[in-house]
């Protein structure tokens, strides 16, 4: 029925979550972020397949979100990647969200809503190691634990800091990531030196379940990888180097449409808005329904291709709202109806990295951009 759509390959996603898996020790848990929709692939049902797959927790940015899983009958430990502000503290603690906790002030405004709802709210103290984003400073560890030990409103579950170059290999940002790996250790003792057991200790985004994999503690929390693309394209040939059985990831997405009209013009017609782009020949035109709204970035025009019948025909002309154009050429083969794919892991298409490099940002942004009225069709 719609001419967007986005084939959700759960095979892959699954595919990746057990070789990811299969990198570490069987007691190692795994959280995968369900934030932002899944990354795009849809929240509740990649939630449910991650389950299914064995994944131990899940993760969500906002109390909406850990809502929306719960209202859906997902019962695991849900973790909020983010500091709730004061009118979602109720929804979290009732949606049973376990919190990140950066402060005594934010430790309080939970135990307040717990004791008010007659329950407990489990946390874990976030570190600021040196992300700079949110969570406590190290040395202020210790204090933070005991104070959330003397709440009774209160459970401790576990210990976490976040790392903003784990997905690389240059030498300062191993050494910057192995600092904040050794913060994060030192804080982590401090509480149990306080004869307080931190529960699960963790602090491996993908970039870190790659490239850190010594430093694991006792929970991953791989995103991006579940969805099929390394944090950073260059981890693809260190993998293949070192670990030469990784099975490797595969996209889960693969972004798709139906051409609406096809056109032959003339040379020297311009296509699209401003008349960016102008044929040098006769040539034949396809039209696209998917455009900027749907979440193909203006900034991929000019610079990708897409792949209809399994041949690539590049973009031209500006990226309109809801619709772009492909030149196809002298082909006369394709017709109107004809399958798009814009992306996926398909070898014959583009993935989302490649359209990620045209636009000079990375996987994450194109996925999570790709709209709501693209239809989310699970495979
Ligand atoms: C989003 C997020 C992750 C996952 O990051 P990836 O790079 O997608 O693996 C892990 N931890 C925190 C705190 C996050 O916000």
């Amino acid at each position: 029925m719609s001419t967007k759509t986005a084939n959700i390959y759960i095979e892959n996603f699954v595919n990746n979550i057990l070789s990811i898996r299969n990198l570490y020790h069987p007691s190692v848990k795994m959280c995968i972020p369900v934030k932002a929709q899944a990354y795009g692939h849809g929240a509740v049902r990649m939630a449910v397949e991650a389950l299914a797959a064995g994944v131990e927790y899940l993760a969500v940015a906002t109390a909406e979100e850990g809502a929306e899983l719960r209202a859906n009958n997902i019962r695991c430990p849900i973790l909020l990647l983010s500091i709730a502000g004061k009118e979602e503290i109720d929804a979290v603690v009732d949606n049973e969200l376990t919190s990140f906790v950066h402060s005594k002030e934010y430790a309080v405004l939970l135990a307040q809503s717990a004791k008010k709802q007659n329950t407990r709210a489990h946390v874990h103290i976030k570190i600021d190691t040196g992300m700079g984003r949110i969570g406590c400073p190290p040395d202020q560890t210790s204090s933070l634990a005991a104070f959330i030990d003397s709440c009774k409103e209160l459970c401790l579950d576990g210990v976490c800091t976040h790392l903003s170059v784990s997905d690389t290999l240059d030498d300062s940002d191993i050494q910057f990531t192995q600092h904040q790996i050794k913060l994060f250790t030192n804080a982590v003792n401090s509480i149990v030196s306080l004869g307080i057991e931190p529960g699960i200790i963790h602090c491996s985004n993908s970039g870190a379940v790659f490239l850190h994999p010594d430093s694991c503690f006792n929970m991953i929390r791989p995103g991006i990888a579940a969805y099929g693309y390394y944090p950073n394209p260059i981890i693809a040939q260190y993998m293949q180097s070192e670990y030469p059985d990784f099975t490797g990831l595969k996209p889960v997405m693969e972004l798709c449409s139906k051409i609406s009209q096809i056109k032959t013009i003339e040379k020297g017609q311009p296509v699209s808005y401003g008349r960016t782009w102008v044929s040098e020949s006769n040539t034949t035109i396809a039209t696209i329904p998917m455009g900027y709204a749907d979440g193909l970035h203006r900034s991929f025009s000019p610079g990708i291709c897409v792949s209809i019948n399994g041949k690539k025909y590049p973009i031209i002309g500006r990226i309109c709202m809801d619709q772009c154009m492909a030149d196809l050429g002298n082909d006369d083969s394709i017709n109107e109806g004809d399958t798009v794919i814009f992306f996926g892991p398909n070898s014959n298409c583009l993935t989302a990295d490649d359209f990620a490099a045209v636009a000079k940002t990375i996987s994450y942004e194109v996925l999570t951009s790709i709209g709501q009225r693209v239809k989310r069709i699970y495979v």
